[in-house]
């Protein structure tokens, strides 16, 4: 009988069992008849470094990381890709053969590939972005629009100090506007984007005013629970283009699931189904 190792993977964040990375995953690795298997797994902070040093000998070859543990991660990988260093945060961990731990975070090339797909008109040097927030999911966003080209990215966020950090590490490209001013960037924004947790399921409304959009301009949420937020609606309905935030959540998951199986995964209509599920 043969004896080779089923190779596993899974998402590591506590909580956990909201996360649909098990579906995401587990519909590849049916399509893709890969015999592996990809486990949701609750690691409180106090664990996490003894979890992560003991899966390899488990026979993982690598995991996903979520809230809270996305920034710990980078001390205890033996190696960080430039991006997962710049943004401060890793989102994949691939336990390579040479027992060295490598961490990167491909969040922004989710929310990259997510606007190409779904909107191949949008060009990044065309004009200015707007942020609506500065967390992490905020810096993968500024890294990547920054790297792909935009002018200028204007932020802004109800903790001020967040969104001048961020203008202060990324540079001159980042404009800085106050909370109660956030409506004041869309004027002239060629993208907008919420990277808030505002609108999300169980969470508060995006209380932004939204008269200053122009027909045109592209809208794009982070938040994808539920997969049309009040800011699409809204959006769509004053004649914008709009991108909702499952894809970026799809297609950050590419990388890191080709890294570990050996086979790059489409992301397509079935994948957003087996996501939703
Ligand atoms: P985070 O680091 O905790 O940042 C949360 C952001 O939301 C901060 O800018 C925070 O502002 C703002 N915020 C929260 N409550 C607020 C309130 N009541 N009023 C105004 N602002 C408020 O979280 P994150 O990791 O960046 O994630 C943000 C969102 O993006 C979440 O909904 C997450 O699910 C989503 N996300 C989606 C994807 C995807 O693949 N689609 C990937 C990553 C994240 P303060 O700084 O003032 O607190």
């Amino acid at each position: 009988m043969e004896n080779r190792k089923i190779p596993l993977a899974g998402v590591i964040g506590c909580p956990i069992a909201h996360s649909k990375s098990p579906q995401i995953h587990g519909h590849w690795l049916r399509t893709l008849g890969i015999s592996g298997h990809y486990i949701p797994m609750d690691v409180t902070p106090e664990d996490l470094e003894n979890v992560i040093r003991t899966l390899p000998r488990a026979g993982f070859v690598g995991v996903n990381v979520t809230i809270p543990h996305k920034e710990r991660v980078l001390e205890i990988a033996d190696i960080c890709t430039d991006r997962a260093t710049l943004i401060g945060a890793a989102n994949t961990l691939i336990f390579r053969k040479d027992s060295k731990i490598l961490a990167d975070n491909t969040d922004g090339y989710g929310f990259m590939k997510n606007l190409e797909m779904a909107e191949s008109g949008w060009q990044p040097g065309s004009g200015p972005a707007a942020l609506f927030g500065a967390g992490g999911a905020a810096r993968a966003v500024v890294a990547a629009l920054l790297h792909a080209g935009v002018p200028e990215i204007m932020i802004s966020n109800r903790t001020r100090v967040r969104a001048e950090a961020l203008q202060s590490e990324f540079g001159k490209r980042i404009t800085v506007f106050d909370w109660v001013q956030a409506g004041n960037m869309l004027d002239t924004a060629k993208l907008v984007v919420n990277t808030t947790s505002l609108g999300m399921i169980g969470k508060p409304p995006l209380r932004v005013p939204l008269d200053g959009l122009r027909k045109g301009t592209l809208v794009t949420d982070l938040v994808y629970a539920p997969l049309k937020t009040k800011l699409l609606q809204t959006a769509e309905e004053m004649g914008c283009s709009t991108v909702d935030g499952l894809g970026m959540l799809l297609h950050q998951a590419v990388p890191g699931f080709e890294r570990w199986f050996g086979e790059r995964p489409e992301v397509d209509s079935a994948t957003r189904a087996a996501a939703l599920r």
